[in-house]
């Protein structure tokens, strides 16, 4: 297999720091293995720009090639994060999500995850949501106890419940096999608070390269209000 991938982060209309960090920073292509990830921070003054950072620098560490899975490379991160937390009082609390996929030379992509940030897969213009968020509404939808549009006004939509650096964490994990002509996409929830399923579908179909769909897409959530950092990782798989 051969991947081509792109790589965009932006603070958006609001913020004023970014505290999403990703893995690689640049655009690049790959037979694999490759290891990509986005990674949203949380908590205190500069904690959640630091948890991220971290975490995405944990997770990468070891070359793509090195004999470690995608869930190691999580809990890695984990304990990453909270010895940097223990290290610096004023970073207490801090914490991050961390999607992270390792995409190997047969096609083969492991996913793990944790939070709330999200991986999907775009297959014959179908957007496949792979990964499912780690918070309070998501779990009630998925009990059955709200719906989605009730979720879109719960007082607590933003609460995650799952998050590195806090302690021991279940990491999601994901195997698939990748095909000629999939687009893979991990993006922060700066993206998907703002832009639609359907209006991120029409944005990976759109047949655009990877470096101009990932600008597209966070372009989108700007003009949406940008009301939180936006990190994109798209991702092609060619022969
Ligand atoms: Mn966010």
């Amino acid at each position: 297999m051969n991947y081509v991938w792109g790589t965009g982060t932006h603070v958006g209309r609001v913020r004023k720091v970014n505290e999403d960090s990703l893995s690689p920073l640049s655009s690049g292509s790959s037979s694999g293995p490759v290891v990509l990830m986005v990674a949203d921070g949380m908590g205190g003054a500069v904690g959640g720009e630091v948890a991220s950072r971290v975490a995405a620098e944990a997770a990468s560490a070891e070359e793509a090639s090195a004999p470690m899975t995608s869930e190691a490379r999580v809990y890695l991160a984990n304990t990453a994060v909270i010895d940097a937390a223990r290290d610096d009082s004023s970073l207490a609390g801090m914490g991050t999500t961390l999607t992270l996929v390792r995409l190997d030379d047969a096609g083969t992509m492991h996913l793990a995850h944790v939070g709330d940030s999200r991986a999907y897969l775009l297959r014959e213009n179908e957007l496949r949501q792979l990964t499912s968020d780690h918070t309070l509404v998501n779990e009630l939808i998925e009990l059955g106890r709200i719906t989605t549009e009730e979720a879109e006004l719960h007082p607590h939509r933003h609460l995650i419940t799952r998050v590195l650096g806090l302690g021991p964490i279940g990491v999601d994990t994901e195997t698939i096999e990748l095909r000629h002509g999939d687009r893979l996409l991990l993006c922060s929830d700066g993206l998907t608070t703002m832009v639609s399923d359907f209006a991120i579908q029409h944005l990976l179909a759109a047949g655009e390269g990877v470096e101009a769909t990932v600008w597209a897409l966070i372009e989108h959530a700007n003009t949406a209000g940008g009301v939180d950092n936006t990190t994109v990782v798209v991702v092609d798989v060619t022969e």
